[in-house]
């Protein structure tokens, strides 16, 4: 039987305005039950939420693949930053994870089908479009780009050993971890992301030293005084990373510097290492389906959101190459789901769907608190903080999966529903806690918690397995499923 989806069409606007440029790609035939999506949107940083908004609100039901690690965390670059104080509408600022929450729930409230899930494969040569997750296979009339931006890596050659045991590429994740706290501590790169990561983890570090490559920095010059006038920061000129190494007992020892003004080499001796050198757009997966530049940004026509696609729009940092801000995104998401809702006008292809709202019950939402002695259950499967980890450590014969947070981490938040859904898999198999690093910073260390997020798993008084950062879904499955 034919799905809504498939049904007949009601046009609600015939004002569109198609680039002409753009390529009409054939279109293939579809079998009359397959459900076909009005418009999938791939990406959840603000591009992404406001193209879902716009298209909710236009009755589209917009399918939204959030992402969930290929192109970054679910929630997109904000999820790695702390205060964000020029979206409008927040006089007080907000932290990025607070403010992508929002516009996830707002999406959501409208009716955004979302996946937490990475696109692996699109075929935008034939309509209706194909968008592959990797949970699932959806036919869309439309597809919205707005897959941003990833964080560049040194590439030198002791990366991998020391990636996330010592090298991080996001301060506001990793900085408060207790490995870090007190230590002499670097950042390379001379932008705005690198000069906001400086100060920030002067929080936490001894002494925080900038490396710049050139001989000035390319942060706004606001950022560039505030690092000046920091006695807690030092900026090297003209110094580029040669490599990590380590120490005895294979932590992080220090780094290798060149200077490139005098041709020396040297050493620095620091704890941590954090990147701040820009990004690479993540267009990897359609690249070769529209037209990009050498950079592999998306390139669309007049600064509207037309690729070289007709039927395919491109929003946020994936084609801007200019402004890179969080509200310029979030403007660009809206002009793509308004193109995107005249394209599908055109074409006489627009399903439309009413959704009722309905207010969640405000107690879904109350803040979890650590476990006390009082509150401590055996039989629980859930639990919160040092004491109840220290409890089950000693006397639980079930596998314990702790997940290691810290306030302010995107990444954590976007890994905690996921974990929490493979948790209920498992049911009471498993004990699950989660420890605040900021809170608990005893037992992270005596963890030897490098970043967060971290999960360890632990069976009878050992530690079986860690998994740092966020990694497949399958990755914590099959760690509970071999150690449980
Ligand atoms: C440290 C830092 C601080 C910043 N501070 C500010 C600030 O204070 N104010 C401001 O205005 N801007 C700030 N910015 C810039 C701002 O974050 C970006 O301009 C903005 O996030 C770009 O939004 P976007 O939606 O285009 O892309 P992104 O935010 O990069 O989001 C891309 C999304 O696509 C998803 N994705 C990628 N590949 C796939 C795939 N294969 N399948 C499914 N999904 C995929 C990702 O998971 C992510 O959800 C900051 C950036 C950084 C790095």
């Amino acid at each position: 039987m034919a799905t809504a989806r498939t049904m007949g069409v009601r046009a609600i606007r015939t004002d569109a305005r198609m680039n002409p440029r753009s390529k009409r790609v054939a279109a293939a035939s579809v079998d009359a039950n397959t459900s076909v999506e009005n418009v999938v949107i791939i990406g959840s940083g603000p591009a992404g939420y406001t193209a879902a908004i716009y298209a909710a609100r236009a009755n589209l039901k917009p399918l939204v693949f959030e992402g969930y690690q290929a192109g970054g965390v679910r929630g997109g670059q904000l999820m790695t930053t702390t205060e964000v104080e020029n979206f409008p509408g927040f006089p007080e600022g907000i932290t990025g994870p607070d403010l992508m929450d929002r516009m996830r729930q707002q999406a959501e409230r409208w009716g955004s089908e979302l996946y937490t899930e990475d696109v692996e494969y699109v075929d935008l040569t034939q309509r209706p479009f194909t968008v592959r997750s990797s949970d699932r296979e959806v036919k869309a009339n439309a597809v919205i780009l707005a897959t941003g931006a990833t964080a560049m890596r040194l590439n030198i050659p002791n990366e991998h050993t020391f990636w996330s045991r010592g090298i991080s590429a996001c301060a506001i994740c990793d900085g408060a971890s207790p490995l870090f706290k007190g230590q002499e501590l670097a950042v390379v790169g001379g932008g705005d992301t690198a000069t906001e990561e400086a100060i920030y983890l002067t929080k936490y570090g001894k002494h925080v030293h900038l490396l710049v490559r050139g001989d000035k920095m390319r942060a706004s010059k606001a950022m560039q005084n505030r690092v000046l006038e920091n006695k807690n920061i030092t900026v090297h000129f003209n110094t580029q990373v040669e490599d990590v190494y380590g120490d005895e007992k294979g932590r992080m020892a220090g780094i290798h510097l060149f200077d490139s003004k005098t041709n020396e080499k040297r050493d620095l001796e620091i704890k941590g290492l954090f990147y701040g050198i820009g990004h690479k757009p993540n267009s990897s997966i359609f690249a070769d389906q529209v037209e990009t530049d050498s950079k592999g940004y998306v390139l669309v026509k007049n600064g509207g959101p037309e690729t070289s696609v007709e039927g395919v729009f491109s929003a946020g940092d994936l084609h801007d190459t200019e402004w890179r801000q969080a509200v310029t995104a979030a403007g660009s998401g809206c002009q793509a789901a308004i193109a995107c809702e005249r394209y599908l006008t055109s074409e006489d292809l627009v399903q439309e769907y009413v959704h009722k709202y309905e207010e969640k019950p405000k107690s879904a939402e109350a803040a979890p608190h650590n476990t006390t002695k009082e509150e401590f259950d055996s039989n629980a499967v859930r639990f919160r903080g040092q004491y109840a980890l220290r409890k089950l450590y000693h006397e639980s014969d079930k596998l314990i999966s702790v997940l290691y947070t810290s306030p302010g981490c995107g990444p954590c938040r976007s890994l905690k529903p996921i974990l929490s859904k493979i948790v209920d898999e498992y049911g009471e198999k498993i004990k699950f806690v989660e420890i605040n690093v900021d809170e608990d910073p005893e037992i992270a260390e005596a963890a030897g918690v490098m970043g967060t997020p971290c999960v360890q798993f632990f069976k009878n008084k050992k530690r079986v397995h860690v998994i740092n950062g966020v990694k497949m879904k399958s990755d914590y499955r099959k760690a509970i499923e071999t150690n449980a």
